[in-house]
C-alpha cells in the first residue's frame, strides 16, 4: 500500500484495510494534537487512490472493513466520496463496512440527505473528536468548535443513522478546569447521544503547542488520582442510554468499559475502588498513545 507519512486509525479499525484518501488534517490547529503536524493537508489524486484500491484487491481479500484515512476524510466532496465508495464496492466486493474520521466541520458540510446517501453507499461509522464540551477549553486548544456546534454535527450523523463514535480527552482542561471540563463534557455528550464514547488520557507531545506549554510548566496536567476524579465526574454527568462507554485505551490509568446507563453504577464503583487504592492502576511506564 502506498502511504504518505504515518497512518493513524482508531483501535477498533485494527483489522481494516486502510486506504489513504487525504493527507493530514484540513484543520490541523488543535494545540494538543501532534498527529499531522508534519503534513500539509491535501486530497490524494484519483491515480493514487486507485493504485491503493488495486493493491487491496490483490492482497487484502480477507479484510472485511475499509478505513479511509487521514484526519478527516469526510471533508472530501460528496462527488469524490461517492466515487471512491463505488470503486471500493466494485473492486473489493467482500468489504462490508466503510469508516472514517470526520470532524464536526466536515460533518456539518454535508446535508442530512448527503449523509444518508453516504450511508447507502456503505459508510457505516464516523469517528469524531469532541475532546471537551467546555467552550473555554475548546477555544484554548483551538478546536474551532463549540459544544453546541458539536451537538449539531452529532444530530446530523444520528439522523442519517450512521454509527457515531466520539472521543473525549481526560486532562485537557489541566488541573484548574478539570471538573468543569468533565461536567460540561458530560452535558454535551448526553445531548450528542453518540453510539460510542471513547475517553482517552491526554499525554502531552513535544511537537505540539500544548506539549511545549506543559514542558515550560504553564500547563499542569492532572495526576492519576485527579484523572480518576475527572473520569468519575464525567460518568456522573452522562445521561444517555444505550451508549457504549470505553476508557480502555492504552493512555488510561484505569481500563474501563461498559454500556450506559446499565453499567454506570458498576463503572463508578470501580473508580471508587481505584481511588481508595483497592484496584490497581496501569503503571506510568505502560501507558501510551
Ligand atoms: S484533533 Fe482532529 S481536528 Fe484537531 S488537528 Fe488533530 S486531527 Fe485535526
Amino acid at each position: 500500500m502506498n502511504y504518505e507519512g504515518d497512518i493513524i486509525r482508531p483501535p477498533s479499525e485494527a483489522d481494516a484495510i486502510i486506504i489513504q484518501v487525504t493527507v493530514g488534517c484540513s484543520h490541523n490547529h488543535c494545540t494538543f494534537c501532534g498527529a499531522y503536524k508534519n503534513k500539509s493537508f491535501r486530497v490524494r489524486s484519483d491515480e493514487e487512490i486507485e493504485e491503493n484500491i488495486a493493491f487491496a484487491e490483490q492482497y487484502c481479500r480477507r479484510q472485511k472493513r475499509v478505513f479511509l484515512a487521514d484526519g478527516d476524510a469526510l471533508i472530501l466532496s460528496q462527488r469524490r466520496l461517492l466515487k471512491i465508495f463505488s470503486q471500493i464496492k466494485g473492486r473489493l466486493p467482500w468489504v462490508k463496512r466503510l469508516a472514517m474520521y470526520g470532524n464536526a466541520k466536515a460533518i456539518r458540510s454535508k446535508s442530512r440527505e448527503e449523509l444518508k446517501e453516504l450511508k447507502a453507499g456503505g459508510l457505516r461509522r464516523i469517528y469524531m473528536g469532541l475532546e471537551s464540551g467546555d467552550d473555554t477549553i475548546l477555544a484554548a486548544v483551538r478546536k474551532g468548535e463549540t459544544g453546541e456546534s458539536m451537538i449539531q454535527a452529532a444530530e446530523q450523523v444520528r439522523a442519517a443513522e450512521i454509527f457515531l463514535s466520539v472521543t473525549f480527552l481526560l486532562g485537557l482542561g489541566g488541573i484548574s478546569n478539570s471538573l468543569q471540563h468533565a461536567r460540561e463534557s458530560g452535558r454535551v455528550l448526553s445531548q450528542m447521544r453518540p453510539n460510542q464514547i471513547a475517553a482517552l488520557c491526554l499525554m502531552p507531545l513535544n511537537n505540539t503547542p500544548l506539549g511545549k506549554e506543559y514542558a515550560a510548566g504553564r500547563f499542569r496536567l492532572p495526576d492519576a488520582q485527579a484523572m480518576l476524579l475527572e473520569l468519575r465526574e464525567l460518568i456522573i454527568n452522562l445521561d444517555c442510554d444505550r451508549v457504549q462507554f470505553m476508557a480502555n485505551h492504552a493512555s488510561n490509568y484505569l481500563p474501563l468499559s461498559g454500556r450506559l446507563m446499565r453499567d454506570k453504577d458498576s463503572m463508578l464503583h470501580k473508580i471508587t475502588l481505584a481511588l481508595q487504592g483497592n484496584h490497581p492502576l496501569v503503571p506510568e511506564q505502560y501507558r501510551a498513545l
